[in-house]
C-alpha cells in the first residue's frame, strides 16, 4: 500500500524548520502537484528554485519535504493530477504527494480562524495553529472513514459508485459524529446494499490524504439472507463475486485493493 515505504521512515514531528537549497518543495492548487513535466518518475522542485514561503510539512530517512504557501510558477515544471501520481516511482514519493496534500488542506483551510475571522499564526513547537485573538487553538484534522470486506461463504461483494471513480470498490464511507467505528460499519453497509452484517474483524487502516482521510478497513459476514437492494444514488453496482472472479492487480496502492486480493488468495476467510 501507499504508505508501506519501509526501509525508509517517515518523521511527522514539527519542528521550526529552515528550508535549505536541497530540500523538496511540494506545490498545490485546485487538487493538483507541483512536478518536473514529461518525467516517468515524480520529480519535485526543490527549495534553491523556489526561494521563500516554506513551511515544514514532514521527513522521510533525511529528505525534508516543504509546502509552498502560494502559488508557484516553475520552468520545466507542471501542476498534475494527483491520483495519476499514484502509481509513479519510487513509492514513496507517491506517498509523500497524498501525505502533503493532507497537510496543505489543513493549512489552506485554517488561515483564519474560525470562531473570530483572525488570521492564524504557526506555533513554534507542534504542529498546530493558534488564533491570536480569541487563544483558539488547530489541531490537524483527520477524518476517520470505514472501507468494509462483506463476506458471505465463499464471496466478497465488490460495489462501483455511481459518480466518480469507475474502479472496483468496497463499501465505503465517513465516520459520522457520535458513531463507533463498529456502528458505521453496519449504517454504512445497511444504507448502500439493504444487508445487516456481523462478526467484525478488523484488517488494516490507511492514511489517504487527498481526501484528509484515515480509512479503516474491516471485514464482516452478512448476517440473515444476502440479498441485496441497491442505494442507487451511491452505487452502480454491488455483486458478490467469487475469488476466481475477483480482479488482479499488478500494483494497486489503495486499502481496497489489498482488501481484495488478501480476499482473492484465501489469506481472509481462506483455507488455503
Ligand atoms: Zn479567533
Amino acid at each position: 500500500m501507499i504508505q508501506d515505504i519501509s526501509p525508509k521512515k517517515y518523521h511527522v514531528d514539527y519542528s521550526k524548520m529552515d528550508p535549505q537549497p536541497a530540500d523538496k518543495v511540494l506545490a498545490f492548487t485546485d487538487g493538483k502537484i507541483l512536478l518536473k513535466s514529461d518525467e516517468k518518475d515524480i520529480v519535485f522542485p526543490e527549495v534553491k528554485d523556489v526561494g521563500s514561503c516554506l513551511t515544514y510539512a514532514f521527513s522521510i530517512d533525511d529528505e525534508k519535504f516543504f509546502l509552498a504557501t502560494q502559488k508557484l510558477t516553475i520552468k520545466g515544471f507542471e501542476y498534475c493530477d494527483l491520483r495519476s501520481q499514484m502509481y509513479k516511482g519510487p513509492e514513496y514519493y507517491a506517498f509523500a504527494v497524498i501525505t502533503g496534500m493532507h497537510l496543505n488542506t489543513w493549512y489552506t483551510d485554517n488561515v483564519y480562524c474560525g470562531r473570530c475571522g483572525t488570521k492564524t499564526e504557526h506555533d513554534s513547537k507542534e504542529r498546530m495553529l493558534r488564533c491570536p485573538n480569541c487563544g483558539n487553538q488547530i489541531f490537524p484534522k483527520i477524518c476517520p472513514a470505514v472501507i468494509v470486506g462483506v463476506v458471505h461463504g465463499d464471496k466478497l461483494l465488490v460495489t462501483r459508485y455511481a459518480h466518480g471513480y469507475n474502479g472496483n470498490a468496497l463499501v465505503a464511507g465517513f465516520c459520522e459524529i457520535g458513531e463507533t467505528v463498529e456502528d458505521t460499519v453496519r449504517r454504512e453497509v445497511k444504507e448502500e446494499t439493504g444487508l445487516n452484517v456481523k462478526n467484525f474483524r478488523y484488517y488494516k487502516s490507511q492514511p489517504w490524504g487527498i481526501v484528509s482521510d484515515l480509512l479503516i478497513g474491516v471485514f464482516c459476514e452478512v448476517d440473515g439472507e444476502p440479498n441485496i437492494s441497491l442505494d442507487d444514488k451511491e452505487l452502480a453496482e454491488a455483486v458478490f463475486k467469487t475469488r476466481e472472479e475477483l480482479p488482479t492487480f499488478d500494483y494497486n496502492p489503495s486499502l481496497t485493493g489489498e482488501m481484495i486480493t488478501v480476499f482473492k488468495e484465501g489469506k481472509v476467510y481462506g483455507t488455503r
